[in-house]
C-alpha cells in the first residue's frame, strides 16, 4: 500500500513555497523546478512551514540554515535519539544551532 504525504519545497529567490505529493515507495528529489521564477525549489522535508513572503527576516534565517546544510530534517539527540532538536527562531539563534550540530548538517 502507499499512502500519498506532501513535501515543501521552496524557493529562496520567490521567498515561496510549493506543496509536492509523493508516494512513500517513490524517491522524492532533493530539489525541483520553481513553477515561478524557473530557478531551484528546494526541498525542505514533510515538516517546513514557510514564513510569509514579507517576513524577510524568517527567510533569511531560512536561507542561513540551508546554507549550512539544515534543510528542516529532523535532528535527534541523546540516549536512543528520541529527542528531537527544535529548529532556532531567529536568526541569531540559527547562528548558534549550526555550530552546535553542524555534525547533524547535509552537505
Ligand atoms: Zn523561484
Amino acid at each position: 500500500m502507499t499512502i500519498p504525504y506532501n513535501m515543501a519545497f521552496a524557493c529562496l529567490d520567490c521567498r515561496k513555497s510549493f506543496k509536492r505529493q509523493f508516494n512513500l515507495s517513490k524517491e522524492c528529489p532533493s530539489e525541483m523546478t520553481c513553477p515561478n521564477c524557473a530557478g531551484i525549489a528546494h526541498n525542505f522535508g514533510r515538516h517546513f512551514k514557510a514564513p510569509k513572503k514579507t517576513d524577510s527576516k524568517q527567510w533569511k534565517k531560512i536561507e542561513f540554515l540551508f546554507q549550512h546544510g539544515f534543510k528542516f530534517q529532523k535532528i535527534r539527540i541523546g540516549s536512543g535519539h528520541h529527542d528531537v532538536v527544535n529548529y532556532p527562531d531567529t536568526l541569531e539563534q540559527a547562528r548558534e544551532f549550526v555550530v552546535k550540530y553542524k555534525n547533524h548538517a547535509i552537505s
